[in-house]
């Protein structure tokens, strides 16, 4: 094995949302849909705490 050889080859998705009151959310395999990934790191406005939807996030950037 050479040392170019990522250890790390095997699809890892690692969702987090900084800026937000929220977790981390990491899922091996297949890829997660938007709807799972709420589900997890339920994200929340950092100034009134109102959890976040998806299509607040859409508006955000
Ligand atoms: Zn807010």
């Amino acid at each position: 094995m050479s040392e170019n050889d990522a250890p790390y080859s095997s699809s890892w998705e690692s969702y987090s949302l900084e800026g937000f009151d929220g977790g981390t959310f990491n899922k091996e395999g297949a890829a997660a849909g938007w709807p799972e990934v709420f589900a997890h790191l339920r994200p929340a406005c950092p100034n009134c705490k109102r959890i976040l939807t998806e299509a607040d996030l859409e508006r955000a950037q």
